[in-house]
């Protein structure tokens, strides 16, 4: 049909991957079988995210230092302002500058639970790493509106806050109402805010986790992916076709309303994202 003939036509898509720091030898293996098979699809960068006790900021720096020793990838480490001091934010940002790190995914990150109210923000980390250097940044966008925001309005300022503060994208929550992102988009345009609005694709094999992730993080899961999954509890190899395909028809709609750039919270498993790439028409790189 007229849609996968526009797909195979559409060029110049821009993919982003997305992994955590393993923390046994058994998920390290994983991680890393992942990141050797989406490496050919030449990615724009590949991100590591940055949780919130030390240990776990040690294994972030630990695969983001393994990524840019030992493959050809632009490595974009995840970097919050949560239980940092500026001080310590500027000499973390200036070693990440001096071991080549050009690209960071800035974030406020979550409150530990029982916080006083906040006081600093992700504009704040933009500004506080853009005096250090030229880096590329890349910041949080929710087309469902971030749990704490006063309202979608207030929301969208602090993303335009973000942006002005010198940040060159925003990355979505993930979500799977694809209108709710389109709308948002323009409702970005329309406050002007012009960088892309990358969405945030996450590939579903996990259900029973999704629904927890999603009460968190204010998404909502529609009528029709409850039904996708009924009764698949027990099936790991149906629920991952589902994934699959639920995740195409969704790309398959973005790409065809002029999205360019995506991003895939891969949960380190390579399979989906390889496959959704695929259909978008990104395929290995011949060398
Ligand atoms: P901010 O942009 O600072 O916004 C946080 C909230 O404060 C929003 O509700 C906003 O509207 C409000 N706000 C902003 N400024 C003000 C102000 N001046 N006054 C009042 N309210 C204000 N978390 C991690 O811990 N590690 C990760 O690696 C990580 N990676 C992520 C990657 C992506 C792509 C996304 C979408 C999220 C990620 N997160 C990560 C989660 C993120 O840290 C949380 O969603 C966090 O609660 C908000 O971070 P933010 O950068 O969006 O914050």
């Amino acid at each position: 049909n007229s849609l996968n003939q526009n797909l195979a036509e559409v060029g110049d898509i821009n993919v982003s991957f997305e992994f955590f720091p393993p923390s046994t030898p058994e998920m390290e293996q994983i991680l890393w079988n992942s990141i050797r098979r989406l490496e050919p699809l030449n990615p724009k960068f590949v991100s590591v995210t940055y949780g919130a006790n030390s240990g776990v900021r040690d294994r972030t720096h630990g695969v983001i230092e393994r990524i840019q020793q030992e493959t050809q990838l632009v490595a974009a480490p995840h970097l919050t302002l949560v239980d940092a001091s500026d001080e310590e934010l500027l000499s973390l940002a200036k070693n990440y500058w001096n071991q080549g790190i050009r690209n960071i995914v800035a974030l406020r990150g979550d409150l530990p639970a029982g916080s006083p109210k906040p006081t600093r923000f992700a504009a704040d980390l933009v500004r506080l790493l853009k005096s250090v250097a030229d880096f590329d940044i890349s910041v949080a966008a929710y087309p469902e509106v971030h749990p704490e925001a006063a309202n979608a309005q207030a929301d969208l300022v602090n993303l335009k806050r973000k942006i002005d503060a010198g940040a060159n994208r925003a990355i979505t929550q993930f979500f799977f109402d694809v209108e709710s992102y389109l709308r948002f988009r323009d409702r970005c345009v329309a406050a002007g805010i012009d960088v892309e609005i990358v969405p945030g694709i996450l590939p579903v094999t996990n259900f029973t986790q999704l629904k927890r992730f999603a009460a968190m993080t204010n998404v909502s899961i529609p009528g029709w992916l409850h039904r996708q999954f009924e009764g698949l509890e027990n099936d790991a190899a149906t629920r991952q076709l589902v994934g699959a395909n639920v995740a195409i028809d969704m790309v398959k709609v973005l790409a065809r309303e002029g999205v360019k750039d995506f991003h895939f919270y891969t949960l380190n498993r390579a399979e989906l994202s390889y496959a959704i790439c695929h259909t978008l028409g990104v395929r290995p790189r011949q060398d």
